[in-house]
């Protein structure tokens, strides 16, 4: 296992490397990986490219804010089945939680 690297440019790797990673990515695939990095299943590299988008797009940390409440909210709602349910929740998103939770 003590094999030693290749000895090749590091520079010429990382270049290889950049050129496949363009750190930007658009509103729409940012939508598409936000459920993965809430679950902490992006690799490595799409996290690097998320967070970066994340820094410089004022719209999509809205976004991630509000989808994060969303998530929190519907686990707390899974999480403890006998919490009451506060009046102002409408029947058909109740019966949707439901129909969820049997699935
Ligand atoms: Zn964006």
């Amino acid at each position: 296992m003590s094999r030693a690297m290749p000895s090749r440019p590091l520079r010429r790797i990382k270049g290889m490397i950049l050129k496949r990673m363009p750190l930007m990515v658009t509103c729409e695939e940012f939508e598409s990986f936000i459920l993965a990095y809430l679950e902490d299943e992006l690799p490595r590299r799409q996290r690097v490219v998320f967070e970066f988008h994340l820094k410089i797009c004022r719209e999509c940390r809205d976004y991630l804010a509000a989808y994060r409440r969303t998530v929190e909210l519907g686990r707390a709602a899974f999480a403890d089945p006998s919490a009451a349910v506060p009046d102002t929740v409408p029947e058909d998103l109740i019966a949707a939680v439901l129909d969820a939770r049997d699935a």
